[in-house]
């Protein structure tokens, strides 16, 4: 029996965004382990050319090698289609069989689960964690997901974590302007960016 939370994203590249929201989930729910779960094709991104899932993955290995309580989970890349959250989280409830499952958004990814698969089924599988996110405002949170049934709202928890202003996409383009990168990721995840050039 155990707690589990699910950190969902493309990682490319995974930064200390993502590891300082994972763990202090992880403190506060009391989770034995974070799993963290590169997406295949994100549903949402689609037209937007992502580096390939061998890439994500491995650096996604080396940035939470670092703490026994996270996991890397290959689930998503490895099925064939698009990637819906509702179906990863049926998918961890077989494998695992969490006493309690949490879901890990920033707060611009809990903004867009109106648009999500099969939203009120998601929000019955696991319990879904908001943490904070400079740039975007989860206050008032019922009135922006009105649309959701009062016993599933209950089921989104905001969590306010230290403001990390980092993000894959900021780190995307300084790589190409050349600009550093140091202490917004991993040591290990520059090294390799560094040696597969990636993001030029
Ligand atoms: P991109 O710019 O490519 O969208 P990203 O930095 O948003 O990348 P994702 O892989 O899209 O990273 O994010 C995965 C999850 O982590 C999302 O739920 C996102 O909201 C959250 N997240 C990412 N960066 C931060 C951050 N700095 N603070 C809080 N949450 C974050
Ligand atoms: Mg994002």
């Amino acid at each position: 029996m155990s707690t589990l939370a699910i950190m969902g994203g493309t990682f490319d590249p995974i930064h200390y965004g993502h590891l300082l929201v994972a763990d202090q989930v992880r403190h506060n729910f009391n989770c034995d382990k974070v799993l963290f779960i590169p997406a295949a094709r994100p549903p949402h991104k689609e037209g937007v050319p992502i580096s390939s899932a061998r890439h994500r993955l491995a650096i996604t290995r080396l940035a939470v090698a670092s703490n026994d309580a996270f996991m890397v989970s290959t689930l998503e890349i490895d099925r064939p289609g698009p990637s819906y959250t509702v179906d990863t989280v049926k998918a961890v409830h077989q494998l695992y069989r969490p006493e309690k499952l949490y879901f890990i958004t920033g707060a611009d990814g809990v903004l867009e689960i109106m648009t999500w698969k099969d939203v009120n089924q998601l929000l019955s599988l696991c319990c879904f964690v908001a943490a904070t996110r400079p740039g975007f405002d989860i206050g008032n949170l019922k009135e922006k997901l009105k649309d959701l049934p009062e016993e599933k709202l209950k089921n989104i928890i905001p969590l306010s974590v230290p403001a990390l202003d980092i993000s894959s996409t900021d780190i995307r383009r300084r790589v190409r302007k050349g600009e550093p990168i140091k202490y917004l990721l991993p040591e290990p995840v520059e090294k390799y960016i560094k040696n597969h050039r990636l993001y030029l």
